[in-house]
C-alpha cells in the first residue's frame, strides 16, 4: 500500500520494468483506478502490481500473475500476507465458466483441544495479546500449497518462475513509506522479544526510516529454496524443521528492544501436522442478488455466508438509490442479522446443509421480517433459530472480532480468467516472530478460533479442536451478470471484510455509484454491536438522519478495510479500482490503456 517509486520494479527476467511513478510501461498509471484492455491488476502496492501486470503482458494468465503478486506481497506488505500464513483463493475459469475456489487456510496442531487458549494455571482464556504472541497462536501456513496448487491447476508458468520477481525484489530491497514504518513502531514491542525479528524490522533497535531501502534477502533465499526444492521444503524439508522448532523453541531474544508483558509459550504444533496439510476446494457459497450470481468463500470463511445471508435480506426491501438512508438503514440492519446468524451457526465443520440454508431466500425472509423501516433493532440481535419457521429468534450470543491485517488481490486476463484472493497472517506482524534465517513472519491465525463459548448455552462452531481451521471473514468474492463476469471484489479488515465487501455491492449495485465511487466512499460496519463503527465521513454524512432512526455510533475510526476489485465493461474492457487513500491508497494497472 505504498507509492514507493524509487526502485521500479522488476521482471520476470530481472530488467527494471517500472521508471518512477506515475508512468509505467505501457502508458497506465499505478494509481487506484485504471481503465482498458488486455488484463487488470489490482492490489494495495505498486510492485505487487506492475509485476502481476508484467505477467499478464508476457502471456502469463491471471493465476500466474496473482501467484507472482502475491509473492511479492509477501515482501512489501509482509505484515499482512506471506508464506507464514493463510488464505482463499476464488478463481473464475473462463471457458468452463465455473467457480472454483482453494481453501488455504492455516489449521490446527492434531493435538489441539478445546482449551488450547485457557491457562492451565487459573483456568481463564489468555488475554489476546498473550496468545498472539506464542507458539500457540500459529497454524500449519496454507498459502504456498495455495500457490502451487492454483498453478498446476489453472496456471501456466511454473511456480519456480513466478517466485522469481518476488525473489529479486526482496535482494534489491524497496523503499520503506510512512505506513510501513508506523506497522513496525505499533509492533515494536512485540518484534523487538525476537532476533530475528528486530534484525529485519527494527534496525538499530528502531523502525526503519521513511525513506530507508529495506532488503530481506533471507526471504530471497527461501523463495530460491523454493523455486529449486520444491513447496515440500517448506511442509517436509528444512523450512518445515525450522518453522517448528520457532514454534516450539519461540527464538526469545537475550537482548530484548523493549519490554513485553507476557510470557512467550511455545506452541505444540509438530513436523506431522505440517506434513499433512491438505488444501480444501469448497463449492463456493452462490446466491442472486437482482440479476447478480454472487459467488463467495465457503467455510471455514464465513464471508461467502453473511455477504449472501445480507444481500438477501437486502433484496427483500426494495431499495433504491433515490433513498439512501433507507439502504443505508437495511445495510446495516441485515450486517447485524447476519452476524447473529454467522457467530452462532458458522465454523469450519458447518453442514453444508446449514450453509444453504443461511443462504436462502427462505431464509433471509424469515430474517427481514424483524426489520422496522422506521426504527433500528436494538444491538445485538439474537441469531434467527434454524429450527423454527417464521419470525422467531434464538437465544443473544456472540460477539465481535477486530483486526486489520491481511491483503487482498484482484486479477483479470484477456481470456476473462478471474482471481479474486484475500491471504494472511491475521494481526498486522502475524505472531511477531520472524523464521530465523528464512526472513517471514509466522501467522496467529489460531486467534480467530474463540477462546471460551460465546454462544452458550448453545454450542459455539468456532472453538478449537484438533487439526480444525479456525473461522475466518475473508470474503473474496466474483459476481456474475447474465452469465459473464461483472465485479470481482475483497478486503482485508477482520471481521469488517464481510460489512466492507458488502458496502461496495451496495453503493455499486443499489445506489447506482461507479465502481471508484463505491470504493472511496466512506465506511461503517454494524457486525451486531449496540454501536457502529464508522469512519469520520460516514458519520458526518449520513449519521443525522440513521440517528434519527435509533441507530447508534460507537467512536470513528480511521478507516475500514482496503479493498481492491475489477469491474468488467460490456466492451470487453476492465475497470481496476484499489483504495484511492484508505492505509496509503492502493495500485491498479491494466495491460493496455486502449484497444
Ligand atoms: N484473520 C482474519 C480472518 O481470517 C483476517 C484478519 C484481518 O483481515 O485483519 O478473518
Amino acid at each position: 500500500m505504498r507509492i514507493r517509486p524509487v526502485l521500479g520494479v522488476l521482471t520476470l527476467s530481472g530488467a527494471l520494468l517500472v521508471a518512477p511513478s506515475p508512468a509505467f510501461a505501457g502508458g497506465s498509471a499505478l494509481g487506484p483506478t485504471a481503465t482498458g484492455y488486455g488484463g487488470a491488476v489490482s492490489t494495495v502496492d505498486p510492485t505487487a502490481t506492475a509485476v502481476g501486470i508484467d505477467v499478464l503482458r508476457r502471456g502469463g494468465n491471471a493465476v500466474d500473475a496473482a501467484v507472482a503478486a502475491a509473492a511479492t506481497l509477501g515482501v512489501t506488505e509482509p505484515f499482512s500476507a506471506g508464506i507464514g500464513g493463510g488464505g482463499f483463493f476464488v478463481y473464475y475459469d473462463a471457458r468452463k465458466r465455473s467457480v472454483q475456489t482453494i481453501d488455504g487456510r492455516e489449521s490446527g496442531p492434531a493435538t489441539m483441544k478445546e482449551t488450547h487458549f485457557i491457562d492451565p494455571t487459573d483456568n481463564l482464556p489468555y488475554e489476546f495479546a498473550e496468545a498472539r504472541v506464542s507458539g500457540l497462536s500459529v497454524g500449519t501456513p496454507g498459502t504456498l500449497a495455495t500457490w502451487e496448487s492454483a498453478t498446476k491447476k489453472w496456471g501456466t508458468k511454473s511456480l519456480a518462475s513466478l517466485l522469481q520477481p518476488a525473489a529479486k525484489v526482496a535482494d534489491r530491497g524497496f523503499k520503506v513509506d510512512a505506513t510501513f514504518r508506523q506497522q513496525v513502531a505499533d509492533n515494536a514491542a512485540a518484534f523487538g522479544q525476537f532476533d530475528s525479528t528486530k534484525a529485519l524490522y527494527l534496525p538499530n533497535g528502531a523502525p526503519p526510516a521513511v525513506g530507508s531501502t529495506l532488503r530481506n534477502p533471507d526471504l530471497a533465499d527461501t523463495y530460491r529454496l523454493i523455486a529449486r526444492q520444491g513447496t515440500d521444503v517448506l511442509y517436509k524439508g528444512s523450512v518445515a524443521r525450522d518453522i517448528v522448532r520457532t514454534v516450539q523453541k519461540p527464538p526469545v531474544s537475550a537482548t530484548p528492544v523493549g519490554t513485553w508483558a507476557y510470557p512467550i509459550r511455545p506452541g505444540t504444533l509438530t513436523l506431522n501436522d505440517l506434513a499433512r496439510y491438505d488444501l480444501r476446494h469448497p463449492a463456493p457459497t452462490k446466491s442472486k442478488f437482482r440479476d447478480l450470481t454472487v459467488y463467495g468463500m465457503n467455510t471455514p470463511s464465513s464471508g461467502g455466508v453473511a455477504v449472501s445471508e445480507a444481500l438477501n435480506i437486502l433484496e427483500t426491501a426494495g431499495l433504491s438509490k433515490t433513498d439512501v438512508t433507507k439502504a443505508l438503514h437495511y445495510y446495516l440492519e441485515a450486517s447485524a442479522l447476519s452476524f447473529a446468524d454467522r457467530n452462532r451457526y458458522v465454523g469450519a465443520y458447518t453442514p453444508q446443509r446449514v450453509v444453504d440454508k443461511l443462504i436462502s431466500d427462505r431464509w433471509a425472509a424469515q430474517r427481514a421480517c424483524q426489520i422496522d423501516p422506521a426504527k433500528a433493532l436494538t444491538k445485538p440481535v439474537p441469531p434467527g433459530d434454524i429450527n423454527a419457521k417464521g419470525c422467531t429468534p434464538a437465544k443473544v450470543g456472540g460477539p465481535t472480532e477486530q483486526g486489520q491485517s491481511t491483503t487482498n488481490l484482484t486479477v483479470a486476463d484477456r481470456w476473462g480468467n478471474i482471481v479474486e484472493y484475500t491471504f494472511t497472517i491475521e494481526q498486522t506482524g502475524g505472531n511477531a516472530m520472524v523464521v530465523p534465517g528464512r526472513g517471514f513472519l509466522l501467522n496467529n491465525e489460531l486467534t480467530d478460533f474463540n477462546f471460551t463459548n460465546t454462544q452458550a448455552p448453545a454450542a459455539d462452531p468456532n472453538l478449537p479442536g484438533p487439526n480444525k481451521r479456525p473461522r475466518s471473514s475473508m470474503s473474496p468474492t466474483i459476481v456474475l451478470k447474465d452469465g459473464q463476469p461483472f465485479l470481482a471484489l475483497g478486503s482485508p479488515g477482520g471481521a469488517t471484510i464481510i460489512t466492507t465487501v458488502l458496502q461496495i455491492l451496495l453503493n455499486r449495485v443499489v445506489l447506482g455509484q461507479t465502481l471508484p465511487q463505491a470504493m472511496a466512499a466512506p465506511r461503517a460496519s454494524q457486525r451486531n454491536t449496540a454501536g457502529i463503527q464508522a469512519e469520520p465521513a460516514f458519520r458526518t454524512t449520513y449519521g443525522p438522519s440513521l440517528t434519527a432512526l435509533g441507530h447508534t455510533f460507537a467512536a470513528d475510526v480511521p478507516e475500514l478495510g482496503a479493498a481492491t476489485a475489477i469491474e468488467f465493461t460490456r466492451n470487453g474492457g476492465f475497470i481496476a479500482s484499489a483504495e484511492p487513500a484508505r492505509r496509503g491508497s492502493g495500485a491498479a494497472a491494466v495491460v493496455h490503456p486502449t484497444r
